[in-house]
């Protein structure tokens, strides 16, 4: 049973942050919805986490929250913050509320779909991805938000 720690402001990756923060946003100009707080988690295996699952997650919605794990590869992290938004979708419009499976299967699609609009990009290619989604809202990253999303740690 993995337990997780809910990790402070300061132990969180820039970069990583960046990107939840802008593939929220993104996702944002579909779903419209009041956008959950995020935070990231590691796996614990030496007492002190926050809270236990019975299977190992990469992302969890929880009262309004999303939680996803750190260290992803930029894609899953895409993919993991479009479908924990997605849940708070479902919550906010008491929708598929009922059943879990259906849940996750439409927060599966969605995120499918989300992916499948920003083109399937690689790793690589993600930040550029968001950048020009972003861009197309009519929204310019500051410069400084540019780069530390195409720097590549
Ligand atoms: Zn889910």
């Amino acid at each position: 049973m993995p337990g997780y720690r809910v990790l402070k402001h300061y132990e969180t990756s820039e970069r990583e942050s960046l990107i939840a923060q802008v593939v929220s946003e993104v996702v944002n100009s579909i779903l419209k919805i009041r956008l959950p707080p995020r935070n990231f988690i590691q796996e614990t295996y030496i007492g002190g986490s926050d809270f236990k699952r019975d299977e190992p997650v990469l992302g969890l919605y929880h009262l309004n929250c999303i939680y996803i794990i750190r260290d992803l590869p930029d894609a899953d992290l895409v993919r993991v913050t479009a479908h924990e938004l997605r849940h708070a979708w479902q919550e906010q419009n008491q929708e598929y509320w009922s059943s879990f499976k259906l849940r996750e299967y439409d927060a599966d699609l969605f995120s499918r779909e989300f992916s499948s609009y920003l083109g399937h990009p690689s790793g690589t290619q993600i930040a550029a991805r968001l950048v020009t989604a972003y861009g197309m809202q009519g929204r310019e990253l500051s410069p400084y938000i540019k780069d530390v999303l195409e720097r590549r740690l």
